[in-house]
Formats: structure tokens, sequence, C-alpha cells
């Protein structure tokens, strides 16, 4: 069974964002990026498959800008086999990405799709599911584990209540949580090899996708500054305080 992963490029977790001065998104010059770290999770539970002997090949793909081919180098060196890079210079929104990863399935039928379950940059948590229903595959979201046992692949999902397992028919698609697993870091030998590991370029025509966005942002603003606390000498001063502005009897 082959396991396909796509991966986004992000700005690295780490990193504060900031806004552009004309409010028209966030700056990306000269700042870090790295792998969706939802996606870091499917990458480590695709190997981990291919470990088992359940799958037979992980496919990393992703839909972005020239530099996204580091992201998948840092895919390949995880341990994935292959890479499809499909560029764009461009945003692509979530319905595109979707479009385009439905091209690449009915090319590749891949038994398994994981993606991570959002990308930490447009917080959309939206492909995976829209992929579900273009390709008319079954569907476990938030997944914090996933068994295949012959042509059934079990998801166990945190929802609110707590944990509930759904069973699907492969083939299927998968959206990681947090709690999946915990990524392994590449090695310097494997970063070595990931160099000579196939990658494909493609273009949203090759699936005649087309990307032009179908939303406009407004406006970005950073989140409003956090005002200077008050320093109390003691309880008596914080409950006195606590009162005079409203928020204790
Ligand atoms: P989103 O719906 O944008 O929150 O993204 C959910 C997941 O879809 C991500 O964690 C990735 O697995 C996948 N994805 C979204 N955008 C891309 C992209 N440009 N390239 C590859 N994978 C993507």
């Amino acid at each position: 069974m082959k396991v396909l992963v796509p991966v986004k490029r992000v700005i690295d977790y780490n990193v504060k964002p900031r806004v552009k001065m004309d409010g028209s998104g966030v700056d990306l010059a000269n700042v870090k990026m790295s792998m969706n770290p939802f996606d870091e999770i499917a990458v480590e539970e695709a190997i981990r498959l291919r470990e088992k002997g359940v799958a037979t090949e992980v496919v990393a793909v992703s839909i972005g800008v020239a530099k996204a081919q580091e992201t998948l180098r840092t895919a390949l060196a995880m341990g994935a086999d292959r890479a499809i890079l499909v560029v764009n210079e461009g945003d692509v929104e979530p319905l595109a990405v979707a479009k385009i990863l439905k091209g690449i399935v009915d090319e590749e039928r891949p038994g398994l799709v994981i993606l991570g379950k959002q990308a930490i940059d447009d917080d959309s948590n939206q492909t995976g599911q829209m992929l579900a229903a273009l390709t008319g595959r079954p569907q476990g979201t938030f997944a914090s584990k996933v068994e295949v046992s012959g042509e059934q692949v079990s998801v166990t999902r945190e929802v609110d209540g707590g944990l509930e397992t759904v069973t699907l028919a492969l083939p299927a698609i998968v959206t990681t949580d947090l709690r999946l697993n915990e990524p392994r870091y590449a090695s310097l030998p494997n970063i070595m090899k990931a160099k000579s590991k196939p990658l494909a370029q493609k273009t949203p025509a090759d699936y005649g996708v087309d990307v032009t966005p179908r939303l406009t942002t407004v406006t970005v603003v950073e989140p409003p500054k956090r005002v200077a606390g008050v320093k109390v000498a003691d309880v008596d001063e914080l409950v006195a305080k606590l009162k005079n502005m409203g928020v204790a009897a």
C-alpha cells in the first residue's frame, strides 16, 4: 500500500509573525520557514506504517513556491521514499490544494492519504475534508491513533467528550492530531541521502487546476498588545484592587 503525505511549508512555529505595514498580510521576508508541525506527524505516521510492513512506499507532496523543495527534502530525510513538488509562486487556497491532491490521488492511487489536521499559517482545517469529498473516500479526522488491518483502517479521534474510534474502508483519508506520535529528527546521514531521492516537479496546470484565489483578504492586524501588569504588595491589596475593578465581591 502506498501512502501519500501532503506537507506544507509554513512560518516556523517558533517565529512570531509580523504583519506587513499595509495590513495586506504576514511579512514572509527573511523569516524561518519549516514543515507544518501536523504534517511532520503525518510523515512520521506514514514511515511507521512502512516500518511495520503495512505501507510499501511513502510519497510526500507539497504545493507552493520553489523553496518548498526544502520542506520535501526534510520529509525525504525523515524517511519518505520520493516527493512531488507542484510549483506555484502565489498563495494556493485549500480548495485548489485539494483539487491538485485529487489529481495526484487519481495518478498515484494511494491506499491512505495522511494530512495534517490544519496548517498553522491559515488555520483553515479544510484540505483533508475537501479531498475526501472530491475523491469520494471516507475520512478520519483529528487522529490520535491509526491502525490498519486488512482492507480497513481504525482511526481514534479526539472529540470533546473523549475518544471516538471510527473504522474506514481503504482507500481512505486521515488527518493527524497533535498526540498521534512524536516525529523523529532527521539524522545527518539521512539528510545527505535525501538529496539523491527522486523529487518530481509539476505545475497546477498538469492537473488541470486553476489556482486563482477566490477569497480577498480585507485586512490583517496584529493581536492587541497586552497592557503592562501592576505589582501589589500583598493579598489584601490584590483583593482590594479586584473589588475596586468590580471583578471580586
Ligand atoms: P489547511 O486545510 O490549510 O488547514 O491544511 C490542512 C492540511 O492540508 C495540512 O496540514 C497539509 O497536510 C495539507 N496542505 C494544505 N496546504 C498544503 C500545501 N500547499 N501543500 C501541501 N499540503 C498542504
